[in-house]
């Protein structure tokens, strides 16, 4: 099991990390999603034994996280850190190597990744001359290839077109299947919400929401609301006055709102004028991403400004 233990991480004037804390058990993939800046990466990085918290404790299988550990921690940096004039393989080689992991395996391993990525045709070529994506699969295999328990991806589908995307959706299944315990990270929640277990949301490098993925879409549902009225022009306006609830999107004849925490639905009904009459009501559960926006609309991010 991975935790971290209320980690903070600050660079002069800025608090990267607050007071963090969440943990993965084995064999389960966890995302760590918040917008640009949010503090993903400053995480991760720490979480690989990079960079080392101002405070707090992050284990694995309860032993602190340090550059011991690095054979069982693989890591894919956001930024790319390939030597450009290196071939191919003598590149992956080398960081398998360096994990620990002796020659014959590093070889096989190598090769059975560079077919797997469909590389095994530039194996002999300068990393230079390869293109983006190509670049970012040789990254992703050197993350991997010396076969970690935990494994960190920062944006993994950075540069990769379609078909590598569902290459690479298909490879982390393989990996989870075998029981690796994977770390995500991505402001781009439609990419990475359909691996994920669990999830942490941070913000400013807050924790703003961390759970399953299908715990915080139970908990957030019985307060989403989709309510269809006869048309009245009127209707709109006697929503407006109502504080208890957060209106989300609304037409002539639609409305879609949260009910604020504590407040019932008949409540909120009962403060609706009697010429409005509801031809539909129900209670709607809410995309990830429509709960992710509401957070961050409660942190006191603006609806232009937050984008996911
Ligand atoms: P993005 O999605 O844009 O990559 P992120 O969520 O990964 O963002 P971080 O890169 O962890 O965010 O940055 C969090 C905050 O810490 C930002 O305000 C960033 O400017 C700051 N920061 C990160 N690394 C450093 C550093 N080495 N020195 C100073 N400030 C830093």
């Amino acid at each position: 099991m991975l935790e971290l233990q209320t980690v903070c991480k600050s660079f002069t004037g800025v608090a990267a990390v607050q007071e963090l804390s969440f943990f993965i058990k084995r064999g389960e993939t966890y995302g760590v999603l918040g917008p640009n800046g949010a503090g993903k990466t400053t995480t991760l990085r720490m979480i690989a034994g990079i960079l080392i918290p101002d405070h707090g404790r992050i284990t694995l299988d309860g032993e602190l996280v340090s550059q011991k550990l690095q054979h069982k921690i693989g890591y894919l940096p956001e930024e790319r850190g390939l030597y450009p004039k290196m071939t191919v393989y003598d590149q992956l080689m080398y960081f398998a190597r360096l994990k620990g992991i002796q020659k014959p395996e590093a070889h096989q391993s190598v090769q059975a990744w560079l077919k797997r990525f469909d590389l095994s045709k530039h194996i002999n070529r300068n990393v230079e001359s390869l293109s983006k994506g190509n670049q970012q699969k040789l990254q992703i295999i050197a993350a991997i290839a010396h076969d970690p328990e935990l494994i960190i991806l920062d944006e993994p589908f950075s540069g990769l077109d379609l078909m590598n995307i569902d290459l690479l959706i298909e490879v982390i299944g393989d990996l989870k299947s075998r029981g690796k315990t994977i770390l995500v990270s991505s402001h781009l929640i439609d990419q990475v919400e359909p691996l994920c277990d669990a999830l942490t949301f941070i913000h400013k490098g807050r924790s703003l929401l961390s759970g399953y993925v299908e715990d915080i879409i139970n908990r957030f549902s019985e307060s989403w609301w989709d309510m269809r009225i006869n048309e009245n022009g009127d209707a709109l306006e006697a929503f407006a006055g109502i504080q208890e609830i957060d209106r989300h999107e609304k037409s002539l004849n639609r409305l879609k709102f949260t009910l604020k925490p504590g407040v019932s639905i008949q409540h909120v009904l009962a403060k609706l004028p009697t010429t409005i009459r509801i031809t539909e009501l129900e209670q709607k559960p809410p995309s990830l991403k429509q709960i992710l926006l509401s957070c961050l609309h409660n942190d006191g991010v603006s609806s232009e400004e937050a984008v996911l």
